[in-house]
């Protein structure tokens, strides 16, 4: 499976960090190795000094699919979930400086959390989910999927032009404003509406 992960989905995000608004969405890859095993603690890597939250929705895919319409793109996905897409962000800083991928600020082990709850598509209004994370409590990002830029379908349709999408492949369809640091000793907890569905311990 793959993880692919869009930038940039939230106007206010973009903003904060100092990017343009995209006119296509922007998306990158994860590899499978970025995920956290369920219940384990989230290391911090000793080449950050700056390691990030974004609180992202998740698809999962469940149908394979290529140069999917975005008429169609609703039946390419029936879970959705809550995830955090660590960022080293002093690394990424200096790729997006020299022009260099950004696979060393993205990509690494533990990068990807995943909730331990998906919720069926039919449970949601989806131009409509609350999503939230708190740090030790403390609410630091809030989310509404009616903020994207660019909706599920048309995210789903964009990287099926690129890339094959395949059963149990995981899309991050991107983090509203608020990103934040992470220290040893946090609690991160994601939210959709109010019900906690992630929790993760930085060591
Ligand atoms: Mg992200």
């Amino acid at each position: 499976m793959k993880i692919i992960c869009i930038g940039r989905n939230y106007k206010n995000h973009a903003k904060e960090l100092g990017n343009d608004i995209p006119k296509e969405p922007l998306f990158f890859l994860k590899p499978d190795t970025a995920i956290q095993p369920k219940g384990h603690p989230f290391f911090i890597p000793d080449f950050s000094n700056e390691i990030h939250h974004e609180i992202e929705i998740i698809l999962k895919v469940s149908k394979n699919g290529k140069h999917i319409n975005q008429k169609f793109a609703h039946n390419y996905f029936q879970e959705i979930g809550l995830g955090i897409d660590f960022t080293a962000r002093d690394i990424q800083e200096n790729c997006k400086r020299n022009g260099l991928p950004w696979e060393i600020a993205k990509g690494f082990d533990g990068s990807a959390q995943i909730s331990n709850v998906f919720f069926n598509k039919k449970e949601m209004v989806l131009n409509n989910i609350n999503f939230s994370l708190k740090n030790n409590n403390i609410t630091k990002q809030i989310g509404n999927s009616n903020n994207m830029i660019f909706s599920f379908d048309e995210i789903i349709s964009y990287v099926s032009k690129f890339i094959t999408l395949k059963t149990g492949d995981l899309i991050y369809t991107g983090t509203p404003s608020g990103v934040n640091r992470v220290s040893k000793g946090d609690v991160l907890t994601g939210f959709i509406e109010k019900k906690k569905i992630l929790e993760v311990k930085v060591k």
